[in-house]
């Protein structure tokens, strides 16, 4: 599935463009349509799974579609780093669109309480608030919610930890009766459920577990242009007796290209492509898995297709497209107790992307000193985005698109 898919409008899926999103996470996938259908909503799931954009998007979507001048959405977390977070990703998103937001979490001086005071009497569109510095500006009465339509409670667990649940019940009573309420948590003990039947109703569940790679996966990865990719391979695999070495390669054109490569420099190389008949592919995979042939090398469309499972070696010679896609790939390798390598070749403009899914997993992934015959790689700058550079016939960004950096 793609974020196209849900027909987002224009200005919000300019700004999931810009911002590399592609594919929805799990969460993603289910949540958005049930906020889009109004529904109150529990979801159980950690920071990781993609939750901040499965609350947000929709949210953004309707403000996009109707803009308003009133607080349509309120958002309230346990801290201000995670309101901070929230707004953030909320800018990214919103870049394109008119929506107008604001984190309120106290702590700072004077002149921020009078900037807060404005955004809740004028109506920023969505408030991400810590509970405390949101109760003090209710007490003073000027804050007007009557317009509110989405109630979103973040990180519930660790609110109730810290003992904001007053607070919250007290927030409620400033808010219509009638909304839309959504409430996300790492973990469901019962006085989460107590809460979430006084506050929502008939509410859809989900719960989303992060995948972690199977344990045993050695991860490594190399910083390097794309020019030295297959120099890169042929100084990994020459001269070793590895068997069992899948790499994975994002086009067709790249496959056939790399197998040659590996061919012309002496090494057991075969691919597979959505190019061979059948009967060929079968042949090579049987060859693969009764060890005639060392090297396979694959499509990404094939990935998770080939059902082979004791591999020593996988290499990714392109970032894949998500966490779940990469979990997938190296698990491949270390099954059954025993160890596997998991190497990823990434180039200037996938290192922002390999970031997202370092991320995800929640584990930074080693990056190794390129071999010295291979040259210099690329400097590791992930927070710059950089943009790949137009090939033919390919349709260049609108006039207007300006790039999000975070
Ligand atoms: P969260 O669980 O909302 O804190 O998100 C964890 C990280 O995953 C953040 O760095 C997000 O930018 C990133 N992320 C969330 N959803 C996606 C997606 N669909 N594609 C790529 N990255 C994502």
């Amino acid at each position: 599935m793609k974020f196209s898919d849900f027909n987002f409008e224009e200005s919000l899926q300019e700004g999931l463009d810009s911002m590399g999103f592609e594919n929805p996470t799990p969460i993603q996938e289910q949540a958005i349509p049930i906020i889009q259908n109004n529904k109150d909503l529990i979801g159980c799931a950690q920071t990781g799974t993609g939750k901040t954009a499965a609350f947000l998007l929709p949210i953004l979507n309707k403000l996009a579609k109707d803009p308003t001048t009133t607080i349509n959405t309120l958002i309230i977390v346990p801290t201000r780093e995670l309101a901070l977070q929230i707004d953030q990703a909320l800018q990214g998103f919103s870049y394109f669109t008119s929506v107008s937001s604001l984190a309120i979490y106290g702590g700072s001086d004077g002149s921020v309480f009078e900037i807060e005071k404005r955004a809740l009497t004028e109506g920023a569109n969505i408030i991400i608030a810590t509970p405390g510095r949101l109760m003090a500006h209710l007490n003073m009465g000027y804050v007007k919610l009557d317009s509110l339509e989405t109630l979103i409670l973040d990180e519930a667990d660790r609110m109730l930890d810290m003992g904001f649940v007053d607070d919250i019940l007290k927030i409620t009573t400033y808010l219509p009766k009638q909304r839309q309420t959504l409430m996300f948590s790492a973990t469901m003990p019962p006085k989460i459920r107590t809460l979430a039947t006084k506050l929502l109703q008939n509410p859809e569940h989900i719960s989303i577990a992060v995948s972690k790679p199977a344990e045993g996966v050695i991860q490594g990865a190399y910083l390097v242009y794309d020019t030295q990719k297959n120099n890169l391979i042929k100084s990994l695999l020459e001269g070793k007796d590895l068997s069992s070495v899948i790499i994975f390669v994002s086009t067709k054109l790249k496959v056939k290209e790399l197998e040659r490569d590996l061919q012309k420099a002496g090494l057991k190389a075969k691919a597979i492509h959505s190019d061979l008949e059948q009967p060929e592919r079968e042949e090579v995979l049987r060859n693969f898995r009764s060890k005639k042939l060392q090297i396979l090398v694959a499509t990404d469309i094939l990935s998770r297709g080939i059902d082979i499972e004791d591999i020593g070696l996988v290499i990714n010679y392109d970032v894949p497209g998500d966490a779940e896609d990469y979990i997938h790939r190296i698990g491949r390798t270390a099954r059954a107790a025993s160890t596997g390598v998991a190497l990823t070749f990434i180039n200037e403009y996938d290192q922002q992307k390999f970031l997202q899914i370092e991320t995800m997993l929640g584990s930074e992934v080693k990056k190794i000193a390129l071999p010295e015959n291979v040259g210099v790689g690329p400097a590791y700058t992930p927070e710059v985005r950089m943009k790949k550079p137009f090939s033919k016939g390919k349709k260049p960004f609108s006039k207007n698109r300006k790039p999000v950096r975070r």
